[in-house]
């Protein structure tokens, strides 16, 4: 049996946070969802946060053209020699940069330091609850959804 996992990220892959602010949002979850577990990590650099099986294609942003996961993958390897410090790339099909972090992965994938794990929720997450979450960490969020 596959698990399901939602994953809240910051839409700006560098953005640090506070542990406090983290186990805030992580009990406000807590109060508000029935999950198999929720979970906050953090990371020194930004890490791909992946959605799993469920990442079928990756196209470019700008015109629209499927990006091959070769290409995707010497990118990658590229931005993580440098720690992804920086993570713009050249786009192989129109030669224009871009962040990694806006290519239009399909579902969704993003760079975060930091991310909240919410494994197999019961209920899909409530606008209101994502909103009150997104006061809680002071920014605004990103959600994955991840088949693992
Ligand atoms: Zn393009």
């Amino acid at each position: 049996m596959s698990d399901y996992a939602v994953k809240i990220i910051p839409k700006s892959p560098q953005m640090e946070i506070a542990d406090a602010a983290l186990d805030s949002a992580v009990r406000c979850l807590e109060s508000k969802l029935a999950a198999g577990g929720i979970e906050a990590h953090s990371y020194d650099t930004p890490a791909f946060i992946d959605c799993g099986s469920n990442l079928e294609e990756i196209r470019c942003p700008l015109c629209g053209e499927e990006l091959s996961f070769d290409w995707w993958g010497e990118a990658m390897d590229t931005a993580a020699g440098d720690g992804f410090a920086s993570l713009e790339a050249t786009l192989p099909c129109c030669g224009e940069k871009r962040s990694l972090n806006d290519l239009d992965y399909h579902f969704p994938c993003g760079f975060a330091r930091w991310e909240i794990v919410v494994m197999n929720p019961a209920e899909e997450i409530s606008p209101g609850c994502i909103v009150e979450l997104e006061t809680i960490l002071d920014t605004p969020v990103r959600l994955i959804h991840a088949h693992i």
